[in-house]
């Protein structure tokens, strides 16, 4: 088996440079823990950015998988496949919506939902809206039109010029909203928790605010559920946490546990903007991907993961709220497992936390410019995050303690 340095090495020549991996290979996951190929256990408090949700190796997902496999991978769209159905018929039975369309990734997801929001609003309306309202601090992917609707710069730099129609206001903020509406304004795009902005919970009220907004205007209100979606924030999806729905909303990360898929669901009047061959994707809906998506909908459901996300984000919530004594920890903020530790970076090198927690076991990621994101899978116990909070607690000491 190759070395740790060999796999660097190969990577420095054989990858495109816009990663930056840190230099960690794993060999296995089980539940909460990651192992690496040098025998090292991890708390894997990241879980691939809010992705596995079962956690590594769940059985349920296995089996999906592995029975999956053996019957039928990929067809396409050009014919009907039951996995595809069963998980579209379970979403709209969890949600809102009426009608799901299915891509790969939280990108693919949101062109779908810009595209359907204005095919809408000229075909089925009439009207000659094309405008989205998006939000500063927001992320929506790396698609052209999703890296527009994203408000922030450093995702922009070389890639002009963008996709007309895009626009941006301060987020939480409805009276700059309501100033940056014009005839021509087709959508509202927000995520209910800005997850990669600094996990930035919506204010009380300003998704209500939005949608009364919306209604008002005649408006189409988006909320990207990639990251909070599917039980993350301990609800089935964040906007529960306000009681308002959107008229589309997307969904990914947690979705299938892992495997790659997305979703974009609307209500049926908006659904109507789509007819055959307005849209489309070769690969989405793909049995295996829906399989896993029905086994971690099925799960979250069986186990009662979302009720155990409520409780157990309470707890991490209180547990890094114990760290805000620190140095250069400013608070804790966020919803369910979906954490964040906002810190005082002239104080507090993130980075060095991150990496040391690393180093005694614990993985975490950065989010926005000043926020240390925690996102275990949705299967974490009480020992875990009791753990978890303690290593991090332990990395803020020994940097801070300039070791
Ligand atoms: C991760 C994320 C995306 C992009 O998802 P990809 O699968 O990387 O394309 C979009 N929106 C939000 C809110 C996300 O967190």
């Amino acid at each position: 088996m190759s070395t740790t340095a060999d796999l660097v090495a190969l990577a420095g020549r054989v990858m495109t440079p816009n990663y930056a991996p840190a230099p960690l290979v794993f060999a296995r996951g089980e539940g909460v823990w990651l192992h690496d190929t040098e025998g090292k256990a991890y708390l894997d408090f990241a879980a691939g950015i809010a992705v596995s949700a079962l956690g590594h190796a769940h059985p349920a997902l296995v089996r999906a998988l592995t029975e999956q496999a053996r019957s039928v991978l990929h067809v396409s769209n050009l014919w009907l496949n039951e996995p595809a159905l069963r998980l579209a018929e379970r979403l709209t039975g969890l949600s809102f919506a009426d009608r799901v369309y299915f891509g790969n990734s939280g990108a693919e997801a949101n062109e779908a939902a810009f595209k359907l929001a204005r095919r809408y609003m000229r075909l089925v309306r009439g009207e000659d809206r094309y405008g989205f309202i998006c939000m500063e601090k927001s992320f929506h992917g790396r698609t052209w039109a999703a890296i527009t609707a994203t408000g922030q710069a450093k995702y922009h730099e070389g890639f002009a010029p963008l996709v007309p129609g895009f626009s941006h206001v301060p987020f939480n903020d409805l009276a700059a909203v309501e100033a940056a509406i014009e005839p021509t304004t087709c959508a509202i795009v927000v995520e209910p928790l800005q997850g990669e902005g600094g996990v930035l919970p919506a204010a009380p009220g300003y998704l209500a605010g939005l949608r009364k907004l919306c209604d008002a205007h005649g408006i189409l209100l988006i909320f990207d559920e990639v990251q909070t979606g599917v039980g993350r924030t301990g609800r089935w999806f964040g906007h529960e946490h306000a009681g308002v729905t959107p008229d589309i909303m997307t969904l990914a990360k947690g979705l299938a546990g892992g495997v790659p898929i997305s979703a974009m669901v609307c209500t049926e009047a908006v659904a109507q903007g789509f007819a055959p061959g307005a849209h489309a994707s070769t690969f989405g809906g793909n049995p295996l991907a829906c399989r896993a998506g029905l086994a971690v909908v099925d799960t979250i459901e069986a186990e009662d993961l979302v009720g155990n996300t409520d409780r157990l984000g309470a707890l991490l919530q209180a547990g890094l709220t114990s760290l805000e004594d620190r140095p250069g920890v400013i608070m804790a903020r966020g919803q369910g497992l979906l954490q964040g530790l906002v810190v005082d970076t002239e104080v507090l090198d993130r980075g060095a936390v991150v990496a040391e927690a690393r180093r005694l076991g614990l993985l975490v990621t950065l989010a926005g410019y000043d926020t240390i994101r925690l996102s275990p899978p949705l299967v974490v116990g009480r020992a875990h995050v009791e753990q978890a909070v303690e290593l991090l607690g332990a990395a803020i000491d020994a940097v801070a303690g300039g070791k």
